[in-house]
């Protein structure tokens, strides 16, 4: 049976880009006979707000989506993280970080160019008595499981999680980081079909190489394109893009802004959208709002 999810992190006000992963993942649930689940990504306790996740419920119910089943929220399994995170720490895969943000804006922005990942300051220096978060020593991790693969839409893709570098599993604030508490939960709640944008592609190839530290099933992986203006760039909040909520405000339809999302209005051009038989066909060159 298939099952899908819909993750948002109540930290702000949905915008187009999540009502079409939320509409991708619900009608391919739908389309299957399977199942569509709900799940409050609210690890960051100090960015996620409850008015948001009943925003969150209100805009579903406006788009006409409903869920099965209860509302998993991640702030109440914080436990299955820590526990995750205790395993790897045992494989000696994992070392904690000291550095401040501006130290690691600081080591990333090199004399010769900005890097792409946190350098690994921290690897293999003495133990302190000081706040740290717990990062991943990727290429010791690398080492032990060899090379992994996953499917986006139809393709097979090599996972390659080094080019992600020494990435945080748990937080100074949480026993848990995006990353490590996605690929848990994914597998916790059985789900086969990951729904989400393109932006999340790179984190896939981390997630690809967790379940294979944990022995987690792998789901099947969907990346989908980014909502683009009528200018071409892409649609986010930055840009002035209109929150789902106000919309829903200005008496906006959302039953018939899910249609306008379906029939492919807004998508982007990346490769991988909609070549899933369960997802709409995508035209060429559309865009939203304009
Ligand atoms: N919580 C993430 C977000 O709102 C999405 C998680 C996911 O789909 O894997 O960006
Ligand atoms: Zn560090």
């Amino acid at each position: 049976m298939i099952v899908t999810r819909f993750a948002p992190s109540p930290t702000g006000r949905l915008h187009m880009g999540h009502a079409l992963s939320a509409i991708l993942a619900h009608d391919m649930a739908r389309a299957g006979g399977g199942r569509f689940l709900l799940r409050i990504e609210d690890i960051d306790g100090t960015r996620s707000r409850d008015e948001h996740v009943a925003t969150i419920v209100d805009d579903l119910a406006w788009l006409g989506l409903a869920w099965d089943g209860p509302v998993v929220r991640q702030s109440a399994r914080l436990d299955r993280y820590a526990a995750a995170l205790e395993r790897l720490r045992q494989m000696g895969l994992l070392y904690r970080c000291y550095c401040t943000r501006a130290e690691i804006a600081d080591a990333m922005s090199a004399p010769h160019g900005p890097v792409a990942a946190y350098p690994g300051t921290c690897r293999g220096v003495p133990m302190r008595d000081a706040p740290h978060c717990w990062r991943i020593d990727m290429a010791a991790a690398v080492a032990r499981v060899g090379a992994l693969s996953f499917t986006d839409y139809a393709r097979t893709i090599a996972a390659d999680p080094l080019a992600q570098g020494d990435v945080v599993l748990a937080r100074k604030d949480a026993p848990a980081s995006y990353h490590l508490a996605v690929t848990v939960d994914d597998a916790a709640q059985g789900v086969t079909d990951v729904v989400r944008g393109r932006d999340l592609f790179e984190a896939t190839h981390v997630h690809r190489l967790l379940q294979a530290l944990l022995e987690l099933p792998v789901p099947r992986y969907h990346h989908h394109a980014l909502l683009t203006g009528a200018d071409g760039e892409r649609l986010a909040k930055r840009h002035g893009a209109p929150t789902l909520a106000a919309m829903r405000e200005a008496g906006e339809d959302g039953r018939a802004v899910a249609a306008r999302l379906r029939a492919g209005e807004g998508w982007g051009d990346m490769p991988g959208a909609g070549q899933s038989v369960a997802l709409p066909s995508r035209p060429a060159h559309p865009t939203f709002g304009s």
